[in-house]
């Protein structure tokens, strides 16, 4: 049993992070655990350019490891352990882990999120085989090839558009006549010559036989079927949360997204939840980090009226 903290954060991407550096300044011993990398979601995203004071466009991980450096220079302890599970008990929290149980006075869940499956056939079949979920890992494997995009919104148009560095051809492939994407990015793939927008169709099938070969699609409008020829299809089409460690301790919402209030508070007293996992009507690295510095404060403020 370790009772060397304040505060535990379980997550380290731009809400933990940015929690971190709140708590610690507020004076909290403060742990972040993190199962992988820290950095989180923006780790693969090749360019950040809306996050405020950073007007060159920045690698999103490499914003992610200045964050990480800003979290170390106030003292954060970062330990790269799996989460299994959160209990309280009285006052205190039980926080077990891969390798030991930390007894905190006070919790913020920042688990973030993780791209969502189409659930068509052959895509499990054909993951790491053609079928991927991430531009900046896999694009470089697709020189000269001609890929599909699925989806319309922010992730997919923007993922398309950085394809285009790689592959002869990038049809992107949506579902309705209309991306949700923001403006400036639909712009930036309707500019491109390289993308070819397949508007009302969707995938029924990933066909192939070692690899990738091509997709059965469907146009919804029209009803007619056809095979595209592609050795390469990215998946984005939105995020499922990561809260299963907040079973039970905060209300979800239908597809699993955490319920919270303005302070961040779940339903259980001295658990927070901040970032991407929480139901949202924005989910953006500033508003990761906004989550992130509220639930501190928030944390900060109840350890002072619960424990002195
Ligand atoms: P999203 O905004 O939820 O968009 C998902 C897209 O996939 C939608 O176009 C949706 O179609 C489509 N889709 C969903 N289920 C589908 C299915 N079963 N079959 C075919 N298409 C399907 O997800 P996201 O683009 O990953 O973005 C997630 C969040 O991150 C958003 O808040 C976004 O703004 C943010 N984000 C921001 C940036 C940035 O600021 N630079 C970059 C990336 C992501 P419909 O449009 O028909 O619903």
């Amino acid at each position: 049993m370790n009772t060397n903290f304040d505060i535990a954060i379980i997550g380290a991407g731009p809400a933990g992070l940015s929690a971190g550096i709140y708590a610690a300044r507020g004076g909290l011993k403060t742990v972040i655990f993190e199962k992988m990398l820290p950095g989180g979601q923006i780790t693969v995203t090749d360019e950040v350019e809306n996050y405020p004071g950073i007007p060159e466009t920045v690698n999103g991980f490499d914003l992610a490891d200045r964050m990480k450096k800003q979290v170390d220079k106030f003292g954060v302890t970062t330990l790269i352990e799996d989460v299994a599970e959160i209990t309280k008990d009285g006052n205190m929290t039980l926080v077990k882990t891969s390798k030991d149980t930390y007894t905190v006075k006070t919790v913020i869940v920042a688990t973030g999120a993780q791209p969502s499956k189409l659930g068509t056939a052959g895509e499990q079949n054909f993951t790491g085989r053609g079928v991927s979920y991430c531009a900046t890992c896999d694009g470089p494997l697709y020189r000269n090839h001609t890929v599909a995009v699925i989806g319309g919104g922010d992730s997919a148009v923007e993922e398309a558009v950085f394809l285009t560095k790689f592959a002869k051809k990038v049809y992107l492939i949506h579902r309705r006549d209309k991306l949700r994407a923001v403006k400036i990015e639909q712009d930036r793939a309707f500019a491109n010559e390289k993308i070819e927008i397949i508007w009302d169709t969707v995938v029924e099938e990933f066909v192939g036989d070692q690899m990738l070969k091509s997709l059965k699609l469907h146009n919804r409008k029209t009803g007619e079927n056809s095979s595209l020829e592609v050795t390469g299809a990215f998946i984005f089409v939105g995020y499922v949360p990561n809260t299963s460690l907040l079973k039970g301790l905060a209300d979800l919402d239908e597809r699993g997204f955490a319920i919270v209030n303005d302070k961040m508070e779940t339903k259980t007293p001295g658990i927070y939840s901040a970032g991407d996992l929480n139901q949202k009507v924005l989910r953006q690295v500033v508003t990761a980090a906004a989550d992130g510095a509220i639930a501190a404060f928030s944390a900060e403020k109840w350890i002072e009226e619960n424990f002195e």
